[in-house]
């Protein structure tokens, strides 16, 4: 282990694997050091992805798929199905031989990982980030960087240290519950999601198939819901009503950062990426795919700094994630608020819509206009959703 990298990243999730390859990529030192013995375990995730969302990184590899989704159900409060047929929409993975083979390709690039390294500090010198503190079987260990790329997740600490604001609002973090259970009876090809008070007020409801009549059943709950009752009291209703003899084979809880990206996500010698930055889309609550790209983007950007000898160059950071992600998840956030607050109702008229359209003929845009004609009064809802600021 070198004394002094180009680029260090703390944390191996698809954010900091995909920043220090991309990093690497341009022929600068990469280190990632990762807390836990195993990249990718343990797994806090409804496994659930676009395509487009691995294509753009990642070969296809059936190893990591677990299953592969062609179509997406809503359920409507009132128990009304609607389902839209979607070609090649995505997958559920297995997560934890993804994020594995995600780490691989870095070192295929040649960034070097060092597991149960635990990050605890930053060296900070003139204000500027020069490197982190980390202990490694027992043994604390300073390493010098130009910069450090802080792909810590959700429970990030690193960006704080750096003197970043991270905080968020706690109407956005969502607490999120999930179980993976067996026995499960639904169509392996199709994304589950159920609207309506009393399974996920302010939220949805997923059951996402895993393979072999598994699924991954869960929800999350906004930080003023889970004041007044759990997830998992929610949870344990769901699954007490539609799969009360389910083995259970995992159960897990994590937190989902639901808002915009923070204001700030690069300084002297420090960039975040990930969960870290809040890039998840504060829509659907999915930040694998969004942690990626955000990953790539820093990573290209800290590598050509330091080829071009131009640290400043980092900065740009924040804007080329604003052109890519950034603003439009301020628009989903506008969405999210407005569907979000949709009464039982609202979302049982939409469903009835939508039912009236033939199932061959139904996609998310047409479907959209569709509910809009048969429910004039939603567009004053999707007018709020756009110019509530
Ligand atoms: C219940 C639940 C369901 C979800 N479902 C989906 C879904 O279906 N689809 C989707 O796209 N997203 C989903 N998400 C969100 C998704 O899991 C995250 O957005 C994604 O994992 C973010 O990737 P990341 O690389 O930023 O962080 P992470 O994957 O969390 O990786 C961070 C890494 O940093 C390491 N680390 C942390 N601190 C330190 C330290 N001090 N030193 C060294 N290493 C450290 C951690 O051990 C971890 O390996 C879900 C989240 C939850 C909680």
């Amino acid at each position: 282990m070198k004394k002094q990298y180009d680029i260090i990243v703390v944390g191996a999730g698809p954010a900091g694997s995909m920043a220090a390859r991309y990093a690497a990529e341009k022929g600068v030192s990469v280190l990632m050091l990762e807390k836990d013995r195993d990249v990718g375990y343990p797994v806090r995730c409804g496994e659930a992805i676009s395509k487009a969302g691995v294509e753009e990184f990642i070969p296809i590899d059936e190893k990591w798929i677990a299953a592969t989704i062609s179509r997406f159900g809503f359920v409507a409060p009132n128990g009304n199905e609607v389902f839209i047929n979607f070609g090649d929409a995505g997958f559920v993975l297995e997560r934890r031989l993804f994020d594995y083979a995600l780490a691989q390709s870095a070192a295929e690039a040649g960034v070097e990982i060092l597991t149960r390294a635990y990050v605890y500090g930053l060296i900070i010198e003139d204000d500027i980030v020069k490197g982190v503190k980390y202990e490694y079987r027992g043994e604390q260990h300073e390493v010098y960087a130009k910069v450090v790329i802080a792909a810590d997740g959700v429970e990030s600490r690193v960006g704080r240290w750096a003197g970043l604001k991270t905080h968020i609002d706690f109407r956005d973090m969502e607490a999120a519950v999930q179980v993976t259970a067996a026995n499960i009876p639904i169509d392996q090809n199709t994304l589950y999601f159920y609207f309506g008070k009393d399974v996920a007020p302010n939220g949805y409801f997923w059951v996402f198939p895993k393979g072999n009549n598994k699924a991954n059943i869960g929800l999350g709950v906004s930080g003023i819901t889970g004041k007044k009752r759990s997830a998992l009291s929610y949870l344990n209703d769901f699954m007490e009503k539609h799969y009360p003899n389910a083995p259970i084979l995992t159960s897990i809880a994590g937190g989902v950062p639901c808002s915009i990206t923070l204001d700030k996500i690069s300084a002297p010698g420090i960039m975040l990426v990930g969960d870290a930055a809040r890039q998840v889309n504060p829509l659907s609550g999915g930040g694998i795919a969004s942690g990626m790209i955000g990953g790539s983007i820093a990573g290209t950007i800290a590598g050509d700094a330091i080829k071009n000898n131009n640290l400043t160059h980092i900065l740009t950071y924040d804007k080329a994630w604003g052109d890519r992600l950034g603003k439009r998840h301020e628009i989903f956030n506008r969405i999210k608020n407005g569907i979000y607050n949709f009464s039982d109702e609202k979302f049982n008229l939409i469903a009835q819509s939508f039912l009236k359209v033939p199932e061959e003929k139904r996609g998310l845009g047409n479907l959209f206009v569709t509910a809009l004609m048969n429910q004039p009064s939603l567009l004053v809802d999707v007018a709020k959703v756009f110019l509530v600021k």
